[in-house]
């Protein structure tokens, strides 16, 4: 593959810090530019942590950035407002997506689909990129087939922003395709705390958690007679996120198509 050159928003923060060191370690990648909304005119060297990444301008502004830098990639680790904006304004100027922002709506997702077809230019949506929730999410639409009643209860650091997760979310959408509609729990039953039984999805309910110390956690509960299943994945740091990122961004390369969820373009 030849050097695929890469736009990375939200450098500083938890996960866009990671995707840095990940895309200036790979041999076959090379960071041209980051999109940060504080630093506009800088160099990524001039603030505190990337010391060592030279030659890497800051930008604030997309569309200057797309004016003077020539990309193939952004990857996009900010706000969901900000990486919708950022996702439509690459593909404008022929720039592939790959995002892990997590919180875009269905209608952000069509909109997305629909530039990237008129386009035929890839973008990659995925709400999770760790390689291990994704096999939790197939294997639990697998459950799924078999165990009707299902709750998921996901757990995250108390800095985030979106409730559901988008993990969460995800795994509802691909539980609900091949489970047959059920409303869960008994037929008269009453909140007496607004909020106990999570939100509702299809029926099903999701429950999140916020607590300090989490990182990213979700487990799938399936329960039928006499017997529960549980399914469950655990991020103990964004480390475990990148993998899933090299991945994306080696896929986005050659499959000019839109992609929501890693799961469809893992072997
Ligand atoms: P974070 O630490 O808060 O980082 C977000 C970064 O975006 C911050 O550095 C923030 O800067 C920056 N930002 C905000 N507005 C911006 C703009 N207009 N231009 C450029 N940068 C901007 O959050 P995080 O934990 O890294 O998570 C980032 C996103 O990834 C969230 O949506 C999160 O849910 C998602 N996520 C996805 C995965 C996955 O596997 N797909 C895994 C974990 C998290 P300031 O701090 O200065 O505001």
């Amino acid at each position: 593959m030849s050097i695929v050159k890469i736009i990375i928003a939200g450098p500083r923060g938890r996960m866009g810090s990671e995707a840095v060191k990940l895309v200036t370690n790979t041999e076959q990648f090379e960071l041209v530019a980051v999109l940060d909304h504080k630093f506009d005119g800088m160099m990524l060297s001039d603030i505190e942590g990337f010391q060592s990444i030279s030659s890497v301008p800051v930008y604030t502004d997309i569309v200057k950035c797309l004016e003077t830098i020539e990309a193939d990639v952004l990857i996009d680790l900010t706000t969901p407002e900000v990486g919708m904006y950022h996702a439509k304004t690459a593909l404008e100027y022929n720039v592939r997506p790959v995002v892990g922002t997590t919180g875009f709506s269905k209608g952000n997702l069509d909109e997305l689909q629909q530039i990237c077809e008129e386009k035929k230019l890839g973008c990659i949506i995925a709400p999770n990129f760790a390689i291990g929730a994704v096999l939790m999410m197939k294997f639990s639409q697998m459950a799924a087939k078999y165990f009707n009643d299902v709750e998921i209860i996901e757990m995250h650091h108390d800095q985030k922003l979106d409730a559901p997760s988008g993990t969460a979310v995800k795994t509802a959408e691909m539980i609900s395709a091949v489970r047959a509609a059920k409303r869960q729990g008994h037929p008269n039953e009453k909140e007496t705390l607004p909020g106990a039984r999570g939100a509702e999805f299809d029926g099903m309910h999701v429950h999140s958690v916020r607590l300090p110390g989490l990182v990213a956690h979700q487990q799938v509960l399936f329960g039928s007679d006499g017997q529960t299943l549980t399914i469950r994945h655990d991020s103990y740091n964004r480390s475990s996120f990148m993998s899933g990122v090299k991945v994306a961004v080696e896929s986005v390369m050659k499959n000019p198509s839109f992609v929501y969820g890693l799961e469809n373009i893992l072997e």
